[in-house]
């Protein structure tokens, strides 16, 4: 049994964010695999260590601010999770607050958990539109597509990125990188929502949570037609496909 845990799912939840969670589950049980979802509001309880996915979406800069403070408290019981190889994906607002702080355009400080080595702040010109990257998954190069609409700019410490921008902005539009990676913990800009989308990543994500109960991760493929024209349509739009 998988346990999925979507926190703060009524803030959190821009641009059909809660596909992912569809995706994920989906997925999982057209192999048959059990799973289960959890959803975690403000002041709610929640086992990290007993979970095996943690999704955390995007959000205004109103609802980041609701929720960081709640976040901030689940920290130290979150980073030993990561630590302990917790599959989690965070976008965008999610994403900037696993950082270590998000300036608004007002000059307000939202202060991040600070586990991962890098921060934001807002820029004037929104970072909007679809966007192509390619990133590495178990040793395989592939091309993931989504959509993006945040001021934050991301700049990245001591961390890898998840991915290398085809087309689109990404971290920050300038230094060619999209989101972060440490260990299991995938952070991106890839609203669409990402993981509907992009089955690589959703199957990559499951195995991941599987090998960690000491499955062997090794998935059933699916038939993903409807998946791969979504995506060519994306790409073609950004004049990478055929
Ligand atoms: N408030 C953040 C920004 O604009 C996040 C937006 C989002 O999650 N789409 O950068």
């Amino acid at each position: 049994m998988l346990t999925v845990c979507h926190l703060y799912p009524d803030l959190l939840n821009l641009y059909g964010d809660r596909g992912n969670i569809i995706a994920f589950v989906r997925r999982c049980q057209w192999r048959g695999i059990p799973v289960r979802v959890r959803e975690v509001g403000i002041g709610e309880p929640v086992d990290f260590g007993a979970v095996d996915f943690v999704f955390l979406g995007g959000g205004s800069d109103r609802e980041q601010t609701l929720m960081a403070e709640d976040l901030l408290r689940r920290k130290d019981e979150l980073q030993a999770a990561i630590e302990d190889g917790l599959v989690m994906l965070a976008i965008c607002g999610g994403y900037q607050l696993l950082g270590r702080y998000y300036r608004t355009l007002q000059g307000e400080t939202i202060p991040g958990l600070g586990l991962l080595d890098f921060y934001t702040r807002a820029g004037e010109k929104r970072l909007i539109g679809d966007i192509a990257v390619e990133a590495e998954l178990g040793g395989r190069t592939v091309r993931l597509v989504g959509f993006e609409n945040h001021a934050g700019q991301t700049f990245l410490g001591n961390i890898r990125p998840f991915g290398r921008v085809l087309a689109g902005y990404g971290n920050n539009g300038q230094d060619g990188t999209e989101g972060a990676r440490y260990k299991n913990v995938f952070c991106s800009y890839l609203h669409g929502p990402i993981l509907p989308k992009n089955t690589a990543l959703t199957d990559y994500l499951i195995g991941r949570a599987l090998a960690r109960r000491g499955q062997d991760g090794i998935l059933c493929p699916l038939d993903d037609t409807f998946e791969e024209r979504a995506c060519a349509v994306i790409l073609r739009r950004l004049r990478l496909g055929r």
